[in-house]
């Protein structure tokens, strides 16, 4: 918050105190980059990441966010669902997957059952299905269609925003047609987006070490390109802090960069922040709040291209989310029903924030609450109609 509090709006007020402070630090040619627009090379990030200013970084992020977006922050009113949890994939990092098909926690949902899930909310004006699920090997190409299909039924008005690239792999493979057709007749059927999941850290050695059966970073990119060819928008993400060096975690920023030049197709960067719970890296410390703040600022940086950069709450807290609002970030997605991915272990984790909690929580840091769809169109504004309300109940602090 410090760098918030001397930046102040746009940075305009305290620039030159500021200016003296970013070059006292080391930071000074990269923040003449950042003022003049100019690319940050991939030796500039590596550096970011090296310094141990956060607050500059923060700064230099907070300038970027400013421009782009002034104070407005961003929110959806989301469900999420996950069809199965039963995966071939093995990956070291996930507590989320069921091995076998008859084990104790596997599942699998019916189109039956996903049409309750929907109907489960169905008095809340929710304007976005956020569904992923394992790459189970026994669900058809039919299936696909026909939960998309069900749920766009259930909302029409809501976006369908479904399927990692993994996904979209695995369901072009059981469909035995060309990626570009089954993605087609999945927006046909009424997807609408990706989340731009399953990314985890696109270099050769974590890909080999942490997820090996999974899409490499070629082929996560590659199938990204497709769908962006045909019009779908989608997120990236980063699951970050496990075995990845930090220049390895800067070389994803070049990689997504680079994609994003030629496509336009990404809206969003999403940092996960890794929970080693019940996974096998459960020995992995978890990232600190300096740690996730840095993360956020440097993608602000380094992603140039890229629209929006998202302060994950359910992973890294509603109080760091609050902060990184000031470090880069402009969007921190949304009331979430359901989260499963990280904390299907235990169900008393799982966390869901009321339209009111996250209005409190958009305007202590001091911005523009704005609810958005899963496409970034402006379903309303908070400014005007609604002034702030006391929060009565703190905020959830997540294990
Ligand atoms: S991260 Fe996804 S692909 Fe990997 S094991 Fe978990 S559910 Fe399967």
């Amino acid at each position: 918050m410090v760098a918030a509090q001397v930046a102040g709006k746009n940075g305009a007020a305290t620039h030159s105190a500021m200016d003296r402070y970013v070059e006292r630090v080391g930071l000074g040619d990269v923040w003449e980059k950042v003022r003049a627009g100019a690319r940050l090379s991939y030796d500039d990030g590596v550096r970011l990441y090296e310094s141990q200013e956060v607050t500059a970084i923060g700064y230099m992020a907070n300038f970027v966010r400013e421009q782009r977006h002034g104070d407005l922050a961003y929110f959806v009113r989301n469900q999420h669902i996950n069809y199965t949890n039963i995966c071939a994939k093995d990956c070291k990092f996930c507590s989320f997957y069921a091995k076998k098909k008859n084990g104790p926690k596997a599942y699998e949902l019916d189109v039956d059952a996903i049409r309750q899930r929907v109907r489960q909310y169905r008095d809340v004006p929710i304007t976005e299905i956020h569904m992923v699920g394992g790459i189970n090997p026994r669900l058809p190409y039919q299936y696909y269609l026909d939960i998309v299909r069900a749920i766009k039924e259930e909302r029409p008005n809501a976006t369908v925003k479904a399927f990692t690239m993994i996904e979209l792999q695995q369901i072009a493979r059981v469909a035995e047609k060309p990626l570009r057709e089954v993605i087609l007749e999945l927006m046909d059927h009424g997807l609408g987006a990706l989340p731009g999941g399953g990314a985890e850290v696109l270099t050769p050695r974590v890909h080999e070490e942490l997820y090996k059966k999974k899409l490499d970073w070629r082929d996560w990119l590659d199938t990204a390109r497709v769908a962006h060819s045909v019009g779908l928008k989608s997120n990236a993400t980063m699951l970050y802090g496990h075995i990845e060096t930090l220049p390895e975690r800067v070389e994803h920023f070049v990689r997504l960069r680079e994609l994003q030049d030629e496509t336009q197709g990404f809206l969003t960067f999403i940092p996960l922040s890794f929970d080693p719970q019940n996974t096998e890296l459960s020995h992995v410390a978890r990232s600190t709040g300096a740690d996730d703040l840095k993360t956020i600022a440097i993608a602000r940086l380094m992603l140039d291209n890229f629209p929006h950069v998202k302060a994950f709450w359910m992973m890294i807290t509603p109080p760091v989310a609050q902060f990184a609002l000031r470090y880069g970030a402009d969007d921190i997605d949304g009331t979430i029903m359901n989260y499963e991915i990280t904390h299907v272990i235990d169900p008393s984790t799982r966390q869901s924030l009321s339209m009111e909690q996250l209005l409190a929580m958009i305007r202590e840091a001091g911005r523009v609450p704005v609810e958005r769809d899963a496409l970034y169109n402006v379903v309303h504004r908070w400014d005007v109609e609604a002034p702030p309300a006391p929060r009565t109940t703190a905020l959830p602090v997540l294990s």
